[in-house]
């Protein structure tokens, strides 16, 4: 952290992650700040970015637990019927002797975009608090971790990909589940957009 003699303000010195040019810019800033020399984002716009961050990802975690429970879609092949929810199609992968496929689904599709939602609330709600929560940079470090993991929108694509593959052969209706999964994926999206460690991190040194 540097002052500027001529605003009196304090300063953030970074370097840009994608060419190293080094920018500087006022610490409380909430302007969008990018590189002068490769234009990429060095810090998102800080305003209400939190407030936002904290809503969408409580809300798509409150969403994603039904989106579990709930059937996908219901197939009927003549007289059969069946409904597939999301946890149950991972049991079925791993009675089928592809646990190990399972498991990945059940990591990237479940418990790591949960784990992504979970620690972007409780970051964002330290930041709102004006207070810093235990372990709050550890939390911010995973939820970086996170971020490159969570693939539940990969998983939505796959379930479009293979209604498109049935639908000649079997009747098919959508079901709740499906579109509890499309809000959580688009609430998901939304938290990311507004997410920016660089920014909640000097937030969170802002309210020290
Ligand atoms: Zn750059």
């Amino acid at each position: 952290m540097l002052m500027n003699p001529l605003t009196g303000h304090d300063e953030v010195c970074t370097a840009c992650a994608y060419c190293g040019w080094a920018v500087s810019f006022a610490k409380n800033t909430d302007d969008k700040i990018t590189c002068a020399r490769c234009g990429s984002t060095v810090k998102k716009q800080g305003k209400n970015a939190v407030a936002y961050v904290a809503a969408f990802s409580i809300s798509a975690f409150m969403l994603f637990v039904p989106a579990l429970l709930y059937p996908v879609l219901d197939i009927s092949v003549s007289s059969l019927s069946s409904s597939a929810t999301v946890l149950g199609s991972i049991r079925t992968l791993y009675e089928e002797g592809l646990g190990a496929v399972g498991f990945l689904v059940l990591l990237t599709s479940v418990i790591i975009p949960m784990s992504f939602l979970l620690s972007c609330f409780y970051i964002s709600l330290a930041v709102l608090a004006g207070r810093k929560f235990p372990f709050f940079t550890a939390v911010l470090r995973l939820t970086n971790f996170f971020q490159e993991w969570h693939m539940a929108d990969v998983f939505l694509v796959g379930i479009l990909v293979s209604i498109v593959k049935l639908i000649d052969m079997s009747e098919l209706t959508f079901d709740y589940g499906i579109y509890l999964l499309m809000f959580v994926c688009a609430f998901t999206a939304i938290t990311e957009v507004y997410y920016d460690t660089l920014l909640f991190r000097l937030k969170a040194a802002v309210n020290d």
